[in-house]
């Protein structure tokens, strides 16, 4: 089954970013952070409640458009973008099924939840 049409994205806040106060977070989030070159509105994650006002395409391609999912970089949650590009949660099951039915979009969402995940680790512990 072909994966045209289905981007995948990650949230992040773009217009706050700082280099220098990024300086001390693993190079790794500060890279995710560079290149969420898409300039969304900005809207809260509906988990964490975190603003945020930028995305990458995990494709490297086109910015979101209402539909497409998209990962909380602050609590790795999976979103999709509303009306407005506004972050809204996806309905029970939603996310995993787009997943199971394409499977490349579903290998990189997992991996960037991943790597999310391991990098608040060590935000934790450091
Ligand atoms: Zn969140």
């Amino acid at each position: 089954m072909a994966d045209v049409g289905v981007n995948g994205f990650f949230s992040t806040k773009r217009l706050g970013y700082n280099p220098s106060t990024h300086r001390s977070t693993s190079l790794g989030l500060s890279v995710m952070v560079l290149f969420s070159d898409h300039h969304v509105p900005t809207s809260r994650c509906p988990f964490c409640e975190n603003e945020m006002d930028g995305a990458a395409n995990v494709e490297g391609g086109r910015g979101p458009i209402p539909g497409d999912f998209t990962i909380c970089i602050h609590c790795a949650q999976p979103l999709i973008f509303l009306a407005g590009l506004q972050l809204g949660k996806p309905k029970p099951g939603e996310f995993e099924a787009v997943c199971r039915i394409h499977k490349k979009f579903g290998i990189k969402m997992r991996a960037t939840i991943a790597i999310i995940r391991n990098l608040d680790r060590k935000r934790r512990s450091s």
